[in-house]
């Protein structure tokens, strides 16, 4: 099995051949979605190893005291099987011919064909198409294909399967499973814990060639399964047409707020009849409009160059695609999974991905998306105080791993197994990997300022960054310098613990603490009501002499005599090991099947970037030599074992000038999700290097940022790009940037005011 990307050029991602000990490849890659929910592309028939995963965005349900919460999987619509003749439609037996599976990203729609013929002599052509719709949010539709090649008797399975569970816990209660007129399957489940409750329809409508048809049903209720069996006869060159239509309905949907199960069961079947009335064809053709209008209108992204650039096209429009069936574009009660909605890989749970990496790109594109996002961090803000308070820590402590609002941390305690020890490897993120606090205080600060959402950061914004700033004011250590440290942490370097003053932590914690005296300062003058209810709720008057104290007396590591920045305070000491081995290595965390953790402590080894991150958060506060030396000094000791690794460097060698290595590092990246490695997305996509490779495009070449309230374009195109255009919403105004190798065009298309930035050097005005 392979990827195939000849068809780029078109917008779709195709997979040639067939391989079953593959099928989590396409499972994710391909998965499906529109942010209320995802559906892995599982296929339709069933295999051994297949993983078929529904995930409706923030159903979390804690399986066992011992398992934190985590997104359940949902009763699967997906499995269709088929038998010609009594033998099993399945590629792994008989033989078969122009296999093909593409997901076209402009539609979103998934396409699968392939020539079968059975042991027994008969043969047919499959064809399947199948959608989550972008406008009905809880609809899935698929139709399938089946050409006789001979006279054939066609047997059908088909329904609602609840026997599924995420890698083997089962997160749901049965509470009903009908059947309507014969017809409409119904099956009703509820979470164990968080008693969320799922309603799943399904309906099926025949067609011979192309005229529809009714065939008996023999309906089957079986212990957490409802299906239905149909029988047609076909003969040689006959088309039978199957169309399925499902929702998805749940107790915690938004938009059927008030209403009860029993209503909820109501309403959906009646949806569902409107959906099967209009066909697949009209429904995939309404979705395929939503994408049009949601993402590629909106957000248009053009690359033009060598052949190659057409694959860089295509991945950055890939990165669009999935940046929109994860992002739950609905409703600010959700985030976004590290994994997106297409896998059970950390279940779930949002994480600094969200602010540092993706939320850029809503915020430059889709701003009403992006405020979602923020206004999620707001509405968690019960769970970040109790997490300070468990801590002995005042203000909003954010949870390293977040799910639903008032959850508190969810990342687990425990994972893996110690390669030497034989015993369970305790995650220390969730204790004290605590940049995330000020990751959410800078992603907010970074929202208000570009879409200039004065509403926004009234009701939530500025409390967030003051709340944030009472954490670290609390959480430093004064040392015997007389200085403010923060001791015991894990920095974005996964694989060093318990370190003292991470200079990505400290500089941030910093950063926050300094804005918000700097609010304060400007609301007391600007909004005294406003500064004045916060002051009640924050106690400002106590805490602005705190915040301030620590923003001017916190230690912040300083770079060495050769211009490097540590990364804390005992990086540097460690041992210095030839890492060849590992970064050969087509797999992630190689390191550890040779190593413990304990002694990787001990080792010049970074699982990610780390104090480079800071590079271009913090751009203007570090000297280029500090960058380049840093860079040089670190890429050398860097593994790229998280995702979120590649970008960041892309991003940071275009901005030291050096294409040549950005847009190999670009290339790596677009490689984590789309490249020849088979195993690497099984457990779902990598989101945040979705959010990586649009900030390689548009930051690392086209040299966007904002800095210090102003908008800056610095582009420099790789040596194979001649040309790349894309729009970006600043305060409000919509702008079309073209840039050329010699020229940078800039148009405002909404023209309701003047928009001031510099570009290349100079300031301009538009
Ligand atoms: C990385 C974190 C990241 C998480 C989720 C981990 O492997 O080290 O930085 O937030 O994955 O993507």
């Amino acid at each position: 099995m392979a990827m195939d990307y000849s068809k780029v050029r078109d917008w779709i991602l195709r997979e040639d051949s067939f391989d079953v000990s593959h099928l989590g490849k396409c499972e994710a890659v391909m998965s499906l979605g529109n942010g209320y929910m995802g559906l892995r592309s599982a296929t339709e028939e069933k295999y051994l190893g297949e993983t078929r995963d529904l995930l409706v965005n923030g159903t979390f349900n804690k399986f066992d005291k011992n398992e934190v919460t985590e997104l359940p999987n949902a009763a699967d619509v997906t499995a269709i099987e088929l038998w010609i003749d009594d033998e099993r439609f399945s590629l792994d037996q008989g033989t078969h011919s122009g296999y093909s599976r593409e997901l076209n990203i402009k539609t979103g729609e998934l396409t699968r064909t392939v020539q079968w013929t059975a042991k027994n002599g008969k043969s047919i052509l499959f064809e399947s198409k199948r959608i989550v719709s972008l406008t009905r949010l809880h609809d899935i539709a698929i139709k399938i294909s089946v050409t006789a090649g001979s006279d054939l008797s066609l047997k059908i399975r088909s329904g609602i399967n609840a026997r599924v569970t995420n890698t083997g816990s089962q997160h749901f209660s049965e509470v009903e499973k009908r059947f309507y007129d014969r017809k409409y399957m119904q099956f009703v489940e509820q979470t164990t814990q968080s008693k969320v409750g799922f309603v799943i329809n399904s309906v099926h409508r025949f067609l011979k060639n192309g005229e529809p048809i009714d065939l008996p049903t023999d309906v089957n209720i079986e212990h957490r399964l409802v299906f239905a069996d149909y029988e047609v006869g076909l003969k040689a060159g006959e088309c039978f047409t199957i169309e399925k239509f499902s929702n998805v309905n749940t107790t915690r949907d938004a938009d059927t707020a008030g209403l009860d199960l029993p209503a909820i069961q109501e309403k959906s079947l009646l949806d569902l009849q409107k959906s099967e009335t209009l066909g697949y064809d009209a429904l995939a053709a309404e979705s395929a409009a939503a994408w049009k209008e949601q993402v590629w209108e909106k957000a248009p992204i053009e690359i033009e160059g060598d052949k190659k650039s057409e694959f860089d096209l295509f991945a950055v429009r890939f990165a669009q695609y999935q940046m929109r069936i994860f992002v739950p574009a609905h409703d600010n009660r959700m985030n976004i999974g590290a994994k997106g909605l297409s896998g059970e890989g950390y279940k779930g749970h949002c994480f600094w991905d969200t602010e540092i990496f993706l939320l850029p790109y809503y915020i430059f594109t889709d701003p009403d998306t992006a405020r979602k996002l923020v206004e999620y961090r707001y509405l968690s803000l019960p769970g970040a105080h109790r997490k300070a308070r468990e801590n002995g820590y005042k203000g909003a402590m954010f949870p390293w791993e977040s799910a639903w609002l008032d959850d508190g941390e969810t990342c687990p305690l425990y994972m893996g197994t110690d390669i030497l020890t034989g015993r369970p490897i305790k995650v220390w993120s969730g204790i004290i990997e605590q940049h995330i606090s000020a990751d959410v205080a800078f992603g907010v600060w970074q929202y208000g300022i570009i879409t200039e959402d004065k509403d926004f950061m009234e009701r939530c914004g500025y409390e967030l960054i003051m709340d944030t700033a009472t954490f670290w004011a609390s959480r430093l250590e004064q040392g015997v310098d007389g200085l403010y440290h923060i001791n015991d942490v894990v920095g974005p370097d996964e694989y060093h613990e318990h370190v003292n003053d991470n200079a990505f932590t400290n500089y941030m914690a910093k950063w926050n603490m300094k804005k918000a005296v700097a609010y304060a300062d400007m609301l007391k003058t600007e909004n005294p009501a406003l500064f004045a209810s916060l002051d009640r709720k924050l106690n400002i008057a106590e805490n602005f002499p705190k915040w301030s104290d620590g923003a001017d007396n916190i230690f912040l590591p300083q770079p060495t005599a050769d211009n490097i920045l540590p990364m804390d305070d005992r990086f540097m000491d460690g041992e210095f090991i030839d890492l060849s081995k590992y970064k050969a290595q087509d797999f992630v965390a190689g390191i550890m099947k040779d190593y413990n953790l304990d002694q990787i402590q001990h080792i010049q080894v970074c699982k990610q970037a780390d104090c480079l991150v800071l590079f271009y958060l913090l751009e203007d506060q570090f000297a280029p030599e500090v960058k380049r030396a840093s860079w040089d000094y670190y890429i050398e000791r860097t593994l790229h074992d998280s995702s979120l690794s590649l970008s960041t460097h892309s991003v940071m060698a275009a901005d030291m000038g050096d294409e040549e290595m950005a847009y190999d590092l670009f290339q790596k990246s677009c490689a984590i999700d789309l490249g020849p490695y088979m195993g690497t997305s099984d457990a779902g996509i990598h989101a945040a290097s979705f959010g990586g490779i649009w900030q390689c495009v548009i930051y690392g070449f086209g040299g966007v940022r904002m800095l210090d309230g102003k908008l800056r374009i610095e582009p420099r195109l790789p040596a194979n790009w001649n040309k790349l255009s894309y729009t970006l919403y600043w305060k409000g105004e919509k702008l079309a940037v073209t840039v050329t190798k010699d020229d940078v065009e800039i148009q405002n298309l909404t023209g309701n005011k003047q928009v001031e930035l510099t570009v290349r050097g100079k300031t301009v005005v538009i």
